[in-house]
């Protein structure tokens, strides 16, 4: 990878993204020997420019960031670091240098989004609607998409194919949050099988 490190000084800005999320965890500086390290190591290291020397994140803390994936920007002076972390990033304890909670994804922000339609009772929302019917309602438009996802699982089109399997995890989450049930308490059953 061939990075402008001139441009600034033999520094160039390193975005560090979670892995998992894409959670924008933080933002530190390396030089060429730090770039090298960190590719060599798998474990990100910056040069520090108040320590004024390399910085391996993580080297009093035991908060590494393990690298996945490396990237250059368009005019190859900014790297984007995907990494996942070890417990926190910040040093003032919080998960993320700017913000204070792990972020856990998509999936789980739709959930928050469903959960608080309903519980808001948001008027003219579909999810809120979907939800006054009732939980025979809910439950057979599962069984719904569910059909169609298997009938698009025989054709060959992705995108329909997709489409279905999105209906269908929506729905999913709004019969869940009706029973009372969160993913989490699923992802609890399909772990305890997996131990
Ligand atoms: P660590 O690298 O996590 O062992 O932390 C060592 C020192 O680096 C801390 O005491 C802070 O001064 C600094 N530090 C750690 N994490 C960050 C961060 N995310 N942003 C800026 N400085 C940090
Ligand atoms: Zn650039
Ligand atoms: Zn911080
Ligand atoms: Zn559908």
């Amino acid at each position: 990878m061939k990075i402008d490190f001139d441009k600034n000084n033999g520094l160039v800005p390193v975005i560090i993204q979670d892995s998992r999320t894409q959670q924008v965890l933080m933002l530190g500086y390396m030089n060429e020997e730090a770039f090298k390290k960190t590719e060599k190591e798998g474990i990100v290291t910056f040069f520090s420019r108040s320590k004024n020397r390399l910085w391996t994140k993580g080297e009093e803390s035991g908060n590494f960031l393990t690298v996945k994936n490396i990237s250059i920007d368009c005019d190859q002076d900014t790297v984007l670091v995907q990494a996942t972390p070890k417990n926190t990033v910040c040093h003032t304890g919080s998960f993320s240098c700017f913000g204070e909670k792990e972020s856990k994804g998509f999936l789980y922000e739709l959930e928050a989004k469903i959960a608080e339609r309903i519980d808001h009772k948001t008027e003219g929302s579909y999810t809120y609607s979907l939800y006054q019917s009732g939980i025979n309602k809910m439950a057979q438009k599962v069984g719904e998409e569910a059909v169609e996802l298997v009938i698009e699982a025989k054709d060959s089109n992705d995108d329909l194919f997709k489409n279905e399997a999105a209906d269908l995890l929506y729905h999913f989450l709004i019969l869940l949050k009706a029973k009372g049930f969160a993913m989490e308490d699923i992802e609890k059953v399909l772990q305890s099988r997996n131990s």
